[in-house]
């Protein structure tokens, strides 16, 4: 079966989102043989910038610049894509807020399948598109299999496919006017960033990331040793920042921060796909859970089976000796 294969590039400040290359990876993962046609849409000069960058990669790359889409809004996005797209195609979206957004509807207008979450495929057999997704908060992975005569909209989620090389010199195409005359109900007012923290978690190297499984706050003294020994910094899943024994700056993940450590210790954290997707750059991850089954350990480079407050003060004494 061979379809007209598409993604949507996320952008910010005049960059892709790292998304653009698992997307396109996913597409050739799922359709092989196709080729994916990169769609930028946006307002001003970002969007030639972007579409540049992304043409590196794909063959093929839609730029709509329309001052509308400055802020992605899917009320714009839909009736633009719906308008744009080939009956029966394949679109990829991210697995992020816009994504989730967007997706659903996108489906029901173009009469296709939605296909969300999407964490690994099986392939394509016919027709029938087999993916994999995760359920019970990634205890189980669920193998299915999509009717996709129709064409499909696939949410991928985040980190799911490594980014695919970029070695394509391709062109750009204007496709600026197919995005004149959209209107939406709901408008952008302002973008508000979260605040700076004392630490800038996404610029470190190794990173020492306690979780849920610390216990008590008071236990966080020992993962500092930990980190301080190693010349490391301290991060933390969310449930530490909402506690409010960290400060949100530590937070990894889809509603905290986005870190590219080369190394990732893993500390009492069981390895939700909001942890995990804040996680970038394919990094070694050493993960310590008391629970075998943890769903981190599938993510990990290394996994120990191990209780933390027993573990970590003589991992600290072994490092001190060891420096
Ligand atoms: C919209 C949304 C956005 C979210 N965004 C984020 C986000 O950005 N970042 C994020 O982290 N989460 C986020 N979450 C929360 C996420 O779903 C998980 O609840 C969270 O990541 C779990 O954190 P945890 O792994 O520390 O805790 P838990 O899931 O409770 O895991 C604790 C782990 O510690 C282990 N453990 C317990 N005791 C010990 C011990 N003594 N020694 C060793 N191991 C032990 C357990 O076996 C378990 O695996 C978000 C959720 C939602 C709904």
């Amino acid at each position: 079966m061979s379809a007209a294969v598409f993604a949507f590039v996320a952008h910010k400040d005049g960059k892709a989102d790292d998304s653009a290359l698992e997307l396109l990876a996913a597409a050739r993962t799922l359709f092989p043989g196709s080729a994916p046609v990169a769609l930028v849409a946006g307002s001003g000069p970002n969007v030639q910038t972007v579409a540049q960058e992304v043409a590196t990669a794909f063959d093929e790359v839609w730029a709509f610049d329309q001052s509308d889409l400055g802020y992605p809004n899917a009320e714009l996005l839909r009736p633009l894509l719906t308008k744009v797209l080939p009956q029966g195609a394949m679109v990829l979206l991210p697995h992020s807020p816009l994504g989730m957004d967007l997706g659903p509807g996108l489906s029901v207008k173009l009469d296709a399948a939605y296909v969300p979450d999407l964490i690994g495929a099986d392939g394509l057999d016919g027709q029938m598109l087999k993916v994999i997704r995760q359920e019970y908060a990634g205890q189980v992975s669920a193998h299915v299999r999509c009717d996709v005569s129709h064409g499909a909209v696939v949410t991928v989620r985040s980190g799911a496919f490594p980014p695919a090389p970029a070695s394509a010199s391709g062109k750009v195409v204007d496709r600026s006017a197919d995005a004149s005359g959209l209107s939406a109900r709901r408008q952008f007012v302002k973008l508000v960033e979260a605040e700076a923290g004392d630490v800038d978690i996404t610029k470190e190297e190794v990173l020492v990331s306690v979780g849920r499984g610390i216990g008590e706050q008071e236990n966080l003294a020992l993962v500092e040793e930990l980190a301080e020994a190693m010349g490391a910094v301290m991060s933390c899943s969310r449930p530490l920042v909402d506690a409010k024994w960290l400060e949100k700056a530590r937070q990894v993940g889809t509603s905290g921060q986005t870190v590219k450590p080369k190394v990732y210790l893993a500390l009492g954290i069981s390895g939700s796909f909001q942890h995990l997707g804040g996680l970038k750059g394919n990094p070694f991850i050493v993960a310590v859970n008391k629970n075998p089954k943890a769903p981190i350990f599938q993510a990990a480079s290394v996994g120990v089976v191990a209780d933390l407050l027993e573990l970590l003060p003589e991992l600290t004494e072994a490092i001190k000796k060891a420096r």
